[in-house]
């Protein structure tokens, strides 16, 4: 049972009430916003909190490929064992279940709207308890985090200016604190950031001059727009060899800058078609590594200058042995002296 089952109170609009259900809290944007800035600013994790949020039915994609893609940000995000913004209590069951899923049977009975099912449930049982603190806090007055006063929240039930306008008072002083260098941030800072965007921009409507700039800055779920946060998205890039060319991922990929699992919103790196390097977007212009495909190369034309050398024979370019291309071979004037002149030692260029 993923939703709460306990209907009972329709039409109560009393913070209490409001509060005492997640699947009430979330159709009340004032209400969710205020919980968000508690979970915040009293530094509990609001992973669980983001991936209910994000994952709900409602924002679910049309297109099958464009829910891959989603679906993609959203577990490298949250669910990988190195994910920046890992939900608490994910068994590894469930994250296999998923890589499975997005590799094997993506396409096959509706397999992506089951897909984050059981993750749902675990994070939904965390904002439940998160819930509970709130309300325990506020209404014994215990909390850091005050909020906005009942009668406040209580007229943003029925008038949208008040729900934006509480929204972009309590939201705004976190997402300032959070965005000032989104290029040198944590991953952690930077998924926090990109979550606080997609819910102003998608789920509040929140748009304004006052976060305008953060959302044009931050990479968002749920956006067409790709996010320029670090540079242009320039398709290739030939960079010590590599041809790299940039890449929306959709399943569990290595960077083998930084040896972490590739991840967030796409297109999130730079595929070498040469090699089987791939890097994280951030780090694409900091790859010292030669492309692998090249390093062959240049491993095999030393090896060969070193063997001619030592057989005191020459390196010969010969003719090609396909158009545009030539060869290296060791030059023996009497293969019988060297049973060099039988072996394959020739290289190509391309
Ligand atoms: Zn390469």
């Amino acid at each position: 049972m993923e939703e709460d089952d306990e209907y009972d109170d329709h039409g109560d609009e009393s913070t209490q009430n409001v509060m005492k259900h997640v699947w009430n809290l979330i159709a009340h944007n004032a209400h969710l916003a205020v919980f968000i800035v508690f979970v915040m600013e009293t530094e509990r994790d609001p992973a669980a909190l983001f991936f209910y949020l994000l994952t709900d039915p409602v924002h679910y994609h049309k297109n099958l490929k464009d829910m891959q893609k989603w679906a993609y940000e959203i577990h490298s995000t949250f669910l990988l064992p190195d994910a920046p913004l890992r939900v608490p209590n994910i068994t590894a069951q469930i994250v296999n279940e998923i890589n499975s899923a997005l590799e094997e049977r993506f396409d096959q009975d509706e397999e992506h709207k089951k897909l984050f099912v059981k993750a749902r449930f675990v994070a939904k049982n965390a904002v439940r308890l998160q819930l509970n603190d709130f309300k325990a806090e506020r209404s014994a007055g215990l909390s850091r985090f005050s909020g906005p006063s009942e009668s406040d929240l209580k007229t943003c039930v029925d008038n949208v200016a008040k729900e934006i306008q509480v929204i972009n008072d309590h939201l705004i002083p976190v997402i300032d604190t959070l965005s000032h260098d989104l290029e040198n941030c944590t991953n952690r800072t930077l998924a926090i950031a990109s979550c606080l965007a997609t819910i102003m921009s998608k789920i509040f409507n929140a748009k304004s001059s006052r976060n305008a700039s953060f959302l044009d800055r931050c990479p968002m779920f749920l956006s067409d727009k790709k996010s320029k946060l670090f540079g242009k998205n320039v398709k290739k890039i030939p960079l010590m060899g590599h041809n790299f060319e940039l890449k929306q991922f959709t399943h569990p990929t290595l960077c083998n800058f930084s040896k972490g699992t590739i991840w967030g919103i796409g297109p999130q790196g730079y595929a070498c078609q040469n090699c089987d390097f791939n890097v994280l977007k951030r780090f694409v212009n900091r790859v010292e590594e030669p492309c692998m495909e090249k390093s062959r190369k240049v491993t095999k034309t030393t090896q060969l200058s070193k063997l001619a050398s030592d057989l005191g024979l020459p390196l010969m370019r010969t003719a090609a042995p396909l158009p545009g291309r030539e060869s290296l071979r060791i030059f023996s004037t009497n293969p019988d002296e060297l049973d060099i002149g039988k072996c394959n030692l020739s290289l190509y260029h391309s």
